[in-house]
């Protein structure tokens, strides 16, 4: 069984978080992909996160009917800080199997700064695709040496989508009709999120 784990705040999912699993779906033929909400990123905190049940709606909203796509409130149900060894721990305890955890370049920056890094690649392998302005060389180069074999790289068009841009185009009225799927669309509208970011 080979699961693929796309840990993020998800506030909110967009295309660019679909088009990052699908192309570790395809490459790694993966099984599944799992997308675990985090409860509190320890490492990118924005100052006002939405609830966690909004966003887990929101991710269910973006998976519902995708052939191999699910979603998990693991880390959310867990609270505190989400720390990723802590959640593959667990996945490997409750459903052994070969995972990928998977990001995009701007979160592997930091990758040696995660709880436990040593003991984080030694329950599943590190999948990294472009994230722009970030090339996945120019992070992988940075990486310090003992963790580089356990790295793969994600090929996929770059997708300039982010979160925080989608926020602040609603928050100014833009459209983001293309940056979101319509389902998750429909979920922000019903529960009139993001109206005062
Ligand atoms: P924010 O803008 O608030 O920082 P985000 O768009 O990066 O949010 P997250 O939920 O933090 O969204 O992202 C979860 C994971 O998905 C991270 O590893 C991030 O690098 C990756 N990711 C998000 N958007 C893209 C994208 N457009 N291309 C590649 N990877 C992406």
């Amino acid at each position: 069984m080979r699961i693929g784990i796309l840990g993020g705040t998800f506030d909110p999912p967009h295309v660019g978080h679909l088009a990052l699993g699908e192309a570790a779906i395809a490459q790694f033929e993966l099984d599944e992909l799992l997308i675990i909400p985090a409860n509190r990123n320890p490492i990118k905190s924005i100052k006002t996160v939405t609830p966690a049940k909004h966003r887990l709606g929101m991710v269910e909203a973006l998976v519902n009917g995708r052939p191999n796509m699910a979603y998990s409130d693991l880390e959310i149900t867990r609270g505190g800080q989400s720390f990723t060894v802590d959640t593959l721990a667990e996945m490997q305890m409750v459903r052994p199997a070969e995972y990928w955890f998977i990001m995009g370049a701007d979160s592997l920056r930091n990758f040696s700064e995660w709880k436990s890094p040593h003991r984080l690649v030694r329950m599943c392998r590190i999948a990294v695709a472009i994230r722009p302005p970030l090339i996945v060389s120019d992070v992988l180069v940075k990486l310090p040496e003992e963790f580089k074999d356990n790295v793969d790289v994600i090929s996929m068009p770059p997708s300039d989508v982010s979160s925080t841009e989608i926020r602040n185009r609603l928050h100014n009225g833009q459209n983001i009709n293309s940056w979101i799927t319509p389902e998750v669309q429909q979920y922000i509208e019903t529960h009139k999120l993001y109206r005062n970011v």
